[in-house]
């Protein structure tokens, strides 16, 4: 059981990137960061006065309408993909031989509880391992 970058996009800008893009992405916990995120907010933090102009709103504020529908998708493909993750994830911790009454201690949720929720891997993904 391999989790990759495959197929992956920055959930920050939502661009593809990864293995067979021009964009590479690093990140954790099923969020992935693209190199021009990584700079873009290298910027913002490191210059006192962009840091400052960028805390004093939210970029939502200043978008119109059309932006924010535009934006809509882009924040339901981050979620699905750290969904996914997370089921990838529960694959490698059962590929690990980890019982669903560990997994479901670590959710703070019954082994039942825990086997509901991620003995099917997503429709994406491929059938139940
Ligand atoms: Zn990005």
């Amino acid at each position: 059981m391999a989790i990759t970058r495959e197929g992956r996009i920055c959930s920050f800008c939502g661009e593809p990137g990864g293995p067979g893009t021009d964009l590479r992405l690093i990140g954790g916990l099923g969020a992935q960061v693209c190199e021009r995120c990584v700079d873009d907010f290298h910027g913002i933090l490191h210059d006192e006065a962009t840091y400052a102009e960028a805390r004093g709103s939210f970029p939502w504020e200043r978008m119109d309408d059309a932006e924010l529908l535009a934006t809509l998708p882009q924040i339901l493909a981050s979620a699905e993909q750290n969904t996914a993750f997370a089921h990838e994830w529960v694959d490698l911790l059962r590929s690990r031989n980890i019982s669903w009454a560990e997994i479901g201690r670590a959710l703070g949720v019954s082994r039942q509880a825990a086997w509901e929720r991620f003995s099917r891997r997503s429709p994406d993904k491929g059938a139940t391992a």
